[in-house]
């Protein structure tokens, strides 16, 4: 059957691309189900997106925060009783299994209801003034134009994470998806409108990341760039945004240390949900389990067990634990990796193969003997692909913990309360779980790593400060000019 055409989502109309070039999104699981056709933006379309988003501002940003929340909360409402469908929409998209898929909607609904509520804070704050006379104040006032770039991998929770934010900000937005899962992002931004989103408030250009995402990136009347996505892309973006604020949710190595100490079933559980689960493709997927060698004889065969334990399948059936990877693409690159892995010496436990499934599908892999120098301990794979690297003290695990170029997420498993509170200080991670797995963040805490995964906080009030800028606000009634720093006598 012929898919459906979707077009582009321009100042409240529905537009050709001026290329006349479309891609098809197909389903990961069964490559042959073609789920949409999507328009390929050229740069001239990306231009009439944010000059629609110019035309849109005044009357968004001067619309009031509690009403722009209220279309927030409103959205959050619709996709709550919409949730069921749009899960497996998304499995059938994405390929993640179905009760992911419904986590994955569920935060877009918490990150809607938590910015709605926004709109009646957007703190700012006051101080006091070294005169007299004076008041002193900071206040929010919207970036702009904002461009929001997206991964496939959280094809409605990552957009909602900037959406509502952006908005609630009183900011415009040009919203590039990726090209993998387009029509969740159609999915999305048709709630927002019919929550009551005016026309030209959030356009969406589908398309090419190099020609559509890039001009985006390039165009100076763009304010503010908000991407999530491969460190490499996330480069590109930090040297041609030019001057504009820009917020980078970059890749990750995230690791788990397993301490001699530790509750090994519990480890175990949080091992394997942490790596094999979205098919280890969450940004925050545990990728290195640093385990104590004291444990080895015991830990290795308990997962080697519930790793081979792992059914392979559409994310649609319910005896799937693990579903399709992204596209053939990745397969390739899993693969890749394990040849590499074999090469470099790594011994593997477990899968490294590419089965015999009409989908995208890769055998859940761990390999052991893993050192730091190799290069399955130190890129990101981005597929069902795990390293055990074995330690002698927590001293060791830590610097294991921290010798990659990443900075997302990190897990230690421990019963000793020092080790917890050392591996809460020392490990260099914008998250850290204690004895619990390196996935699952909530929508009101801030979410972000260092290093090369970038510096942006989404979520939780400082995400606030991602999508505004602090206006200072100075406000003398003292019928004279007052001079700061020069008037102040201190005696
Ligand atoms: P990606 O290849 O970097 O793509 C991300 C987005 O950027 C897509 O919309 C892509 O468009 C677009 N893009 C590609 N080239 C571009 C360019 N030159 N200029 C502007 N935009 C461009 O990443 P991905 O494969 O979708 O996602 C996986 C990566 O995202 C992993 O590294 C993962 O760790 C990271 N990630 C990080 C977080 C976090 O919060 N830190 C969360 C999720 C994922 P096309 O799809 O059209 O190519």
């Amino acid at each position: 059957m012929k898919p459906k055409t979707y077009k582009l989502r321009i100042g409240g109309e529905w537009v050709d691309a001026s290329s006349g070039n479309s891609f098809v999104s197909v389903n990961p699981a069964n490559p042959g189900q073609q789920l949409g056709r999507f328009q390929k933006a050229s740069k001239e379309d990306v231009r009439k997106a944010i000059y629609a988003a110019e035309s849109a501002f005044d009357r968004w940003s001067g619309t009031p925060a509690p009403k722009r929340g209220l279309i927030l909360l409103r959205a959050a409402q619709i996709m709550r009783r919409e949730k069921e469908r749009l899960s497996r929409l998304m499995t059938m998209e994405m390929g993640k299994v179905l009760p992911e898929a419904r986590g994955d909607v569920q935060e877009a609904i918490d990150m809607l209801e938590y910015m709605a509520g926004e709109g009646r804070r957007l703190f700012g704050y006051t101080t006091t003034s070294e005169l007299k006379e004076k008041f002193a104040m900071c206040v929010r006032m919207p970036v702009g134009v904002f461009g929001l770039i997206t991964p496939w991998n959280f094809p409605m929770a990552i957009p909602a994470w900037k959406l509502a934010p952006a908005l609630v900000c009183g900011n415009t937005v040009v919203f590039k998806p990726a090209s993998d899962t387009p029509l969740c992002a159609y999915e999305l931004v048709g709630i927002l409108e019919k929550a009551g989103l005016p026309k030209g408030v959030v356009n969406l250009v589908t398309g090419e990341g190099g020609v559509a995402g890039a001009e985006i990136v390039k165009n100076k009347r763009i304010g503010g760039i908000s991407f999530t996505g491969s460190r490499d892309v996330g480069e590109f973006v930090m040297k041609n945004a030019g001057l504009k604020k820009v917020g980078l949710e970059l890749g990750g190595k995230n690791g788990i240390i397993v301490m001699d100490d530790a509750d090994l079933k519990l480890a175990l559980e949080g091992v394997v949900w942490g790596a094999y689960g979205t098919t280890g493709q969450r940004c925050t997927a545990a990728s290195r389990i640093i385990v104590h060698e004291k444990i080895r004889e015991k830990f290795e065969p308990m997962l080697v067990k519930a790793v081979k334990a792992l059914r392979l399948g559409n994310g649609l059936n319910k005896t799937t634990d693990v579903g399709p990877l992204i596209n053939r693409k990745a397969v390739e690159k899993t693969h890749m990796y394990t040849r590499i892995g074999l090469k470099e010496g790594a011994k593997l436990l477990c899968g490294g193969k590419i089965p015999k499934m009409k989908g995208f599908f890769y055998e859940p892999t761990l390999f052991t003997d893993v050192n730091i120098k190799m290069r399955i301990a130190q890129e990101e794979i981005f597929g069902p692909s795990v390293a055990i690297i074995y330690v002698s003290s927590l001293d060791e695990a830590i610097e294991v913990m921290n010798s990659v170029r990443y900075g997302l997420s990190s897990a230690i498993y421990t019963n000793d309360v020092d080790n917890a509170f050392r591996a809460i200080e020392r490990i260099e991670a914008g998250l850290t779980y204690i004895n619990s797995s390196t996935i699952g963040s909530e929508v009101h805490l801030p979410f972000g790593g260092v290093k090369d995964t970038g510096s942006a906080r989404e979520g939780g009030i400082v995400g606030i400060d991602e999508f505004s800028e602090m206006k200072t606000v100075y406000i003398d009634y003292s019928g004279r000019l007052q001079k700061a720093q020069i008037d102040k006598k201190i005696k």
